[in-house]
C-alpha cells in the first residue's frame, strides 16, 4: 500500500491532520512541540481507494537534546522510503527561518509533495498574508486547510488520490 508521510516542523498540526485522516483521535495533539514520540501508521481509505498515514514526530530546526536530534534523524530516513509527502506549514502565521531550511531539505529529496498550509480558518487573511510567500518556496500549489476545523478535507485527499 503507498505510503503518505505527514511531516513538517513540530506544531503545525500534523497529528491534528493525521487524526481528521485517519478518524476519531488516535494520536495525541498537544500544544507542547513534539509530543509524538514515534511513527503512528493508520490506514485512509477515499474514493475506493486506499493508502498508509504516517504520522511523523516533527522536524525539529534546533534539536535541543539527544531524543530530539534522532526523532529528526529517524525523520529523515524515512523519507526516502515515502510515496508521497505531505509537508505541514503554519497557513495562519506563516513561514519561519525553519521552515525555509526545511524547504531546502525537501527539495533535495526529489519526493512527490504536496504543500499543506494548515491553521487556515480565515481564507481570506492567508490568500494575502501566507500565500504569497508559500509560491515563493517554488513548490506547487499549496492547499489551504483546517485539520482542527475539518476544511477542505476532501480537496486534500482527492489531491493526494490524485498523486498516488
Ligand atoms: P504537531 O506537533 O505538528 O503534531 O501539532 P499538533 O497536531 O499536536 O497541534 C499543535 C497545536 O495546533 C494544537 O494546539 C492544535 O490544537 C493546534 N491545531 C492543529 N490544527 C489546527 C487547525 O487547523 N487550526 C487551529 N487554529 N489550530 C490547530
Ligand atoms: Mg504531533
Amino acid at each position: 500500500m503507498a505510503t503518505v508521510l505527514i511531516v513538517g516542523r513540530p506544531n503545525v498540526g500534523k497529528s491534528t491532520l493525521f487524526n481528521r485522516l485517519v478518524g476519531g483521535r488516535r494520536v495525541i495533539v498537544d500544544d507542547l512541540p513534539g509530543v509524538t514520540r514515534d511513527f503512528v501508521f493508520g490506514r485512509v481509505e477515499w474514493q475506493q481507494k486506499a493508502f498508509e498515514a504516517v504520522d511523523t514526530c516533527g522536524l525539529f530546526d534546533n534539536p535541543k537534546d539527544i531524543v530530539e536530534e534522532k526523532m529528526k534523524e529517524v525523520t529523515l530516513d524515512i523519507i526516502d522510503d515515502g510515496d508521497l509527502i505531505l509537508w505541514v506549514v503554519d497557513g495562519r502565521n506563516g513561514l519561519t527561518a525553519a521552515d525555509h531550511d526545511l524547504a531546502n531539505l525537501l527539495r533535495k529529496y526529489k519526493k512527490k509533495l504536496i504543500l499543506v498550509a494548515n491553521k487556515v480558518e480565515n481564507e481570506a487573511s492567508f490568500e494575502t498574508n501566507v500565500k504569497p510567500d508559500l509560491y515563493s518556496l517554488g513548490f506547487a500549489e499549496p492547499i489551504p486547510i483546517s485539520a482542527d476545523h475539518g476544511l477542505n478535507i476532501d480537496i486534500l485527499l482527492d489531491s493526494i488520490i490524485q498523486k498516488l
